[in-house]
């Protein structure tokens, strides 16, 4: 199983966590907030070769954190993995709007100059900007849209720009996200739970909850769970492979 954007280390006991996604070989991509974080959290993964650990500042937090995007631009090296960035267009968020583009554009020169990241994106209510940010930027790396709630036509802006897509449990059970999800390439769609902060059956959702999501696309795909978890698995392989391997 693979879930690739969440925040293990938000969750109350991490590393109760850590050992059950070990014990399930799963592959985690742990996504963080803010570049200080990224240290303890990459910890968390220490010896575990199938949780990466990105280094991010999250849009909502971009006003509070901007003063650290000295420290992500030396932390940068240390991963090949970059989340979780973009913008955010939500009320609560729009008041530092600026800071956002600031924050998210710097994050992209950065990674460009870095020889590119694979990049877990936030673009909830933001998605147009986010999408013109890409194309701007298109050596920053790859692009995975995390939880994409864009339009139709946001979507085909976001396919011409070759994105990835990290789709889960919450997305899937709207008819809105199953439509979205049937109208990416299957070849560049990858699960996720956005553990914590995500909701299953009424908790907070963990990174095994994936399966759900498996078994969605399943039905989307029309095809069996081991087909669909086939294609993922290939899929993940050819994402990693995609970016240059870092000295
Ligand atoms: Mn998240």
């Amino acid at each position: 199983m693979i879930d690739l954007h969440c925040h293990l280390d938000l969750y109350p006991q991490p590393s109760a966590i850590v050992e059950e996604c070990a014990r399930r070989n799963m592959y985690v991509l742990s996504v963080t907030t803010t570049p200080s974080a990224w240290k303890g959290t990459s910890a968390l993964a220490a010896g575990n070769e199938r949780i990466r650990t990105a280094i991010g500042l999250h849009p909502q937090l971009a006003q509070q954190r901007k003063g650290e995007l000295a420290q992500f631009d030396e932390l940068v090296h240390e991963t090949r993995y970059v989340g979780e960035i973009g913008l955010d267009g939500t009320p609560e968020c729009k008041p530092f709007w600026e800071d956002q583009m600031v924050v998210f554009e710097h994050i992209l020169q950065t990674c460009a100059r870095a020889g590119g990241h694979i990049l877990s994106i936030h673009s909830r209510r933001a998605e147009k900007d986010v999408l013109v940010l890409l194309e701007r930027n298109r050596t920053a790396g790859t692009p995975i849209l995390h939880w994409f709630s864009g339009s139709l036509r946001s979507l085909e802006q976001a396919i011409r720009l070759d994105c990835w897509y990290s789709v889960g449990p919450a997305m899937l059970r709207s008819q809105k996200g199953r439509e979205l999800v049937g109208r990416m390439p299957p070849d560049r769609v990858l699960t996720e739970t956005d553990g914590p902060f995500a909701m299953f059956s009424d908790r907070a959702i963990q990174p095994w909850d994936v399966a759900d999501a498996v078994n969605r696309l399943a039905e989307i795909w029309q095809l069996t769970v081991q087909k669909v978890e086939q294609r993922l698995a290939s899929n993940l392989r050819l994402l990693v492979q995609n970016e240059q391997p870092r000295s």
